[in-house]
């Protein structure tokens, strides 16, 4: 049977084998958390403890501004010896609050358990948004703000994103293997909340042993497992609700315009740890890979964790790496050293070597059209990316620079190496801050 999937897309090698078989393994506490007050999209948190002050593992240390947006919690037990900006993953230097553990790795007595049964939606919505989740998938979008949908917009069909179709990246499928209960409470808690007809988990083909324990797992419950085609980006929100309903999200629009929520199996299992555990988000799983990294390893980490204690634990590098991307290849943020900390939205710490980085120089565009063809938003990327490197931004969002999903389809592609997704994504850039300006 032809396995469902969107239109468009590449197949890049999958590299999974240096981790999928590894189990995952607790990471020890480092010497020093920095834990930033932005790790989430929306208004950064604002931090609420001071130098000198002792925290409890769980304890708020940063409150929310806002409704899209969340709060943050301590990682463990310790002592505050910093409220400071320090550099961040997005690039620039961004408050956090720095924590001292003191080895006791003690839970706050604050955290109360729920039953779910005696819960309402509201009440559900609230304890995900005081536990900061947010979608672990890499966007970090607040979880309480899906979960929350006008009226007017019903959800019928609830997907959970089990894809994982970055290259390299094996948490999501490790969680799938290793937590399956943790998923299904999970799944079971927005499917009430959502009043969904549908629900099902979507997992990519390469991953038989994960969908073949879920089926076991979901045998007799309204949950389908849902076995979709090896492409790049099945994981993507809308290339998802296309594989998955055979319907295509508007342009501009949203899922639930029509009738449809998404959320990662990661994030359900948070949400299951917040509801029933009254557990804020301080940990995730994270693959640390790649070929220059001595021990490719699943690690359960601590938010706030520096990747240079994320490099020790897997046993050091076995070269000054030529590429260090927090995130997977395709859709990761490249890093300049390791003197930042991992974020709630860390899946993954790639590692490449020097031969593995393609430095080849841009040649002029042959006008070959692969990038049209792999687009798997339907999008024009050459004609975005020209007028969005002449700052012609009118131009470029006529042409629905917008609706670029930036997977980088289009950069994979082209034959001339022209950096397609780096000009749509400052161009992007430029349209949001001159409509924000006007
Ligand atoms: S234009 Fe955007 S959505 Fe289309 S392939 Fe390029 S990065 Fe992906
Ligand atoms: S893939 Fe590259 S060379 Fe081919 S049309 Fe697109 S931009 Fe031009």
């Amino acid at each position: 049977m032809k396995l469902k999937t969107f239109t468009g897309g590449i197949h890049p090698p999958d590299n999974k084998q240096w981790s999928s078989h590894k189990a995952i393994e607790d990471c020890p506490l480092p010497a020093e958390f920095v834990v930033p007050m932005a790790q989430h999209i929306g208004a950064p948190a604002v931090a609420s403890v001071e130098v000198g002050q002792s925290v409890s593992k769980g304890q708020e240390i940063g409150s929310a501004k806002g409704f899209v947006s969340v709060p943050v919690h301590a990682p463990t037990s310790g002592e505050v010896v910093a409220v400071e900006s320090r550099p961040h993953p997005w690039g620039t230097s961004l408050p956090a609050v720095v924590i001292k553990p003191d080895g006791e790795d003690c839970w706050s007595t604050d955290l109360q358990p729920g039953d779910p049964g005696s819960l309402t939606v509201d009440e559900i919505v609230e304890k995900v948004r005081l536990a900061g989740v947010v979608g672990m998938g890499g966007a970090a979008f607040p979880a309480h703000v899906k979960m929350s949908p006008p009226p007017e917009k019903k959800i019928s069909t609830l997907i959970f994103n089990g894809v994982e179709c970055e290259p390299y990246l094996t948490a999501d499928h490790r969680m799938m293997l290793e937590e399956p209960e943790r998923i299904l409470q999970g799944v079971a808690l927005l499917q009430y909340v959502f009043g969904a007809e549908r629900v099902v988990i979507g997992i990519e083909a390469n991953k038989p042993d994960a969908i073949a324990l879920l089926e076991k797992e979901c045998a007799g419950a309204p949950v389908e497992i849902l076995s979709l085609q090896v492409k790049y980006p099945q994981g993507a929100e809308k290339q998802l609700i296309a594989a998955v309903t055979g319907r295509e999200v508007p342009s501009g629009g949203l899922p639930m315009d029509i009738g449809v929520a998404v959320h990662n199996i990661s994030t359900a299992a948070a949400v299951a740890d917040a509801v029933l555990f009254g557990r804020p988000l301080i940990e995730r799983v994270c693959t640390v890979t790649g070929p220059a990294i001595r021990e490719p390893k699943n690690l359960r980490i601590r938010i706030g964790t520096p990747l240079s204690h994320l490099v020790e634990v897997c046993g050091g590098l076995t070269e000054d790496p030529g590429k260090i991307v927090l995130g997977g290849p395709m859709m990761g943020f490249t890093q300049l050293d390791f003197d930042v900390p991992a974020t709630r939205g860390t899946s993954g710490l790639l590692l490449l070597r020097d031969e593995d980085v393609d430095r080849q120089e841009e040649g002029p565009c042959i006008r070959c059209s692969r990038c049209v063809q792999a687009c798997p938003m339907h999008l024009l990327p050459t004609t975005i990316a020209a007028y969005s490197r002449r700052d012609l931004l009118a131009e470029a969002s006529e042409y629905c620079a917008m609706d670029c999903i930036e997977c980088g389809c289009c950069s994979y592609v082209c034959p001339a190496t022209i950096p397609l997704v780096q000009a749509i994504r400052y161009g992007k850039a430029a349209i949001l801050a001159k409509k924000r300006s006007s």
